[in-house]
């Protein structure tokens, strides 16, 4: 168990450095970590999850620049998730599988909320693995996966993208204004592989729920937090914004993370895009993570009723 937790951290701690080089199209591998004031490379045992930015007291070695806060927590997130997957699927083939899966979500989530884009590095090859999976499932017996189909891996995958596709259409020509970001569609078929087709419907149902529950209040309660925003953030001209607020800002490795959240945006038709914008990434990953661990335990209950 406690292996589980301290790979899962370990794969957070590289969960950190993807959130925060991706964007900026620098490898994942090279160079080291450095602190981007003082240049210092990280030394390994200032590296350790979690612990290393504890002893630290969440300050660089070298100058003191403050190290933010986001690197433990999805650490420490990745560490429990890790657990999770192995109390729930224990020695299994599904278990290393579904790890990586979280993982990604993990990334997944803190992108989207931090430039509201969801990293193609995830969800683009995400689809031909979760269909990957369904293959090793049905070619090899008892390896805990939940889909062992093919069909039902690459209809999960065709749905899920095709749900959101056709939400985002319906949104833009009835009420002129974009619904759901292509980065969406990418990641409901994702999941839809993964959790096929059942998965990408009771994923998206539970996303809805989650979005209604927590990001609702957090709309009402906070919209000074949240700038207006426009759709489809992979494909828009991105404006720079000067008074948009600092959701989380990576203080450390090996760059920030510039400001990519744009203020207004103009479309290409002249329709002029407002209102507030929630990333609904984080909603799809935290609906399709609940629907690996309960989904078809809550479809089979349903379907006994
Ligand atoms: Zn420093």
């Amino acid at each position: 168990m406690a292996v589980a937790f301290v790979f899962g951290a370990v794969v957070g701690s590289f969960a950190n450095v993807c959130i925060a080089r991706w964007p900026l199209g620098l490898s994942v591998v090279r160079p080291a970590s450095r602190c981007p004031r003082c240049k210092t490379y990280i030394a390994w045992y200032d590296n350790i999850p979690i612990i290393s930015w504890i002893i630290l007291r969440a300050k660089c070695r070298g100058c003191g620049l403050p190290i933010h806060w986001q690197y433990p927590l999805v650490e420490a997130i990745t560490g429990v998730l890790f657990l999770c997957v192995y109390l729930k699927f224990g020695y299994s083939i599904a278990t290393p599988i579904y790890m990586f899966f979280c993982a990604g979500l993990v990334i997944v989530t803190v992108q989207d909320v931090i430039d509201w884009t969801i990293p193609d590095e995830i969800s683009i090859p995400g689809i031909p693995l979760g269909i990957a999976a369904a293959v090793l499932a049905w070619w090899m017996p008892d390896t805990g996966l939940r889909v062992d189909r093919i069909w039902d891996a690459v209809a999960g995958a065709a749905l899920g993208g095709g749900i959101i596709l056709t939400m985002d259409r319906i949104t833009v020509l009835m009420l002129k204004k974009p619904g759901m970001g292509f980065g969406d569609v990418k990641l409901l078929a994702m999941l839809g592989a993964f959790l096929g087709w059942q998965g990408a419907i009771g994923t998206l149902m539970a996303a809805s729920w989650l979005a209604l529950l927590i990001g609702g209040p957090f709309i009402l309660l906070a919209p000074k937090f949240m700038p207006s925003k426009n759709d489809d953030h992979e494909e828009s001209e991105q404006v720079e914004s000067e008074d948009a607020p600092e959701v989380l800002e990576v203080v450390i490795d090996p760059t920030p993370v510039p400001d990519m959240r744009p203020s207004e945006y103009d479309s290409d038709d002249g329709i002029t895009l407002e209102g507030h914008y929630l990333p609904f990434g984080p909603f799809l990953a935290g609906g399709g993570m609940l629907f690996l661990f309960f989904g078809p335990e809550v479809v089979t209950w349903y379907l006994s009723q």
